[in-house]
């Protein structure tokens, strides 16, 4: 069984719906021996009345309490960092704070703005929009050091008003070969994040599955590491697409997965 590694509980994750019973009853159910729990952290974000942060000791505690209660069920220690410029070293920081098994690092805002709520940059072509949002993972990915993940490449991409909008490879090869370079160089994985492919079919898009040009480019330069998350936050979504993402990864030739335990990666077989 192949890990789920990105999801959130409504205990830490100010957006999440889900409680952290709930979630392993799901997984549970859903046949998993273990999850990856990676609630938001945002070092800097705009005021949109959320908290999102949270006391990374607290968290800590709870966690065993959670270990507990999980049972045979393995639960992964994890946190998603939101980056924008400037606040790598804080990120740094938090992450050697305490004994974290993963750290995913996202962006989840374009130039300062939440994209989900303010649509200003659809309104740039396509392909600006993802050259310059490859580019600040890039940036992210080149900057910080103390992470395992880079999550959700095609964020942007999920709330996109044109439907026949998609991140592609060939659309910023520069952009992408700088991220996978920074990934690769420092070990660390790319993720494929589930929760896009089901929101791809959910919005009618063209298309729904990640890029191939994407995937084989980042294989081509050496890239071993990629990790699939769900990136649940409401009951019913977790492991969401894991089917359809495990079957177009084993066509396009890939054998494994990873997860990250203590920080270290772990392959599993498709
Ligand atoms: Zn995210
Ligand atoms: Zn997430």
């Amino acid at each position: 069984m192949v890990t789920d590694g990105h999801n959130h509980t409504k205990h830490f994750s100010p957006d999440a719906g889900q409680s952290i019973d709930e979630l392993i009853s799901e997984a549970k159910a859903k046949g998993f021996t273990r999850i990856g729990i990676t609630e938001h952290y945002e070092v800097e974000y705009p005021d949109d009345g959320l908290d999102w942060t949270f006391d990374l000791k607290e968290y800590d505690k709870t966690f065993e309490i959670w270990r507990e209660r999980a049972g045979e069920l393995e639960l992964l220690k994890g946190i998603e960092f939101g980056y924008v410029p400037g606040v790598e070293k804080e990120i740094e920081r938090l992450s050697a704070l305490i004994p974290f098994d993963v750290v995913l690092l996202s962006v989840h805002l374009f130039r300062g703005k939440d994209f989900y709520v303010d649509r200003e940059c659809y309104k740039l072509p396509a392909k600006e929009l993802h050259g310059e949002y490859i580019a600040n993972m890039a940036e992210m990915c080149e900057k910080c050091n103390n992470y395992n993940v880079a999550a959700h490449y095609d964020y942007i991409n999920r709330y996109a008003d044109n439907k026949s909008d998609f991140v592609t490879y060939d659309e910023c090869p520069k952009e992408f070969d700088r991220l996978f370079e920074a990934l690769i160089s420092k070990g660390k994985a790319l993720e494929i994040n589930t929760k896009s492919i089901k929101k791809h079919i959910d919005g009618g898009f063209t298309r729904n599955l990640p890029d191939a040009g994407i995937l084989n480019r980042y294989r081509a330069m050496g890239g071993k590491y990629i990790t699939l998350g769900s990136d649940s936050h409401f009951p019913g979504t977790f492991a969401v697409c894991y089917g359809e993402a495990i079957e177009y990864l084993k066509s396009l030739g890939f054998t494994e997965t990873v997860y990250f335990k203590d920080r270290k990666p772990y392959f599993e077989p498709l």
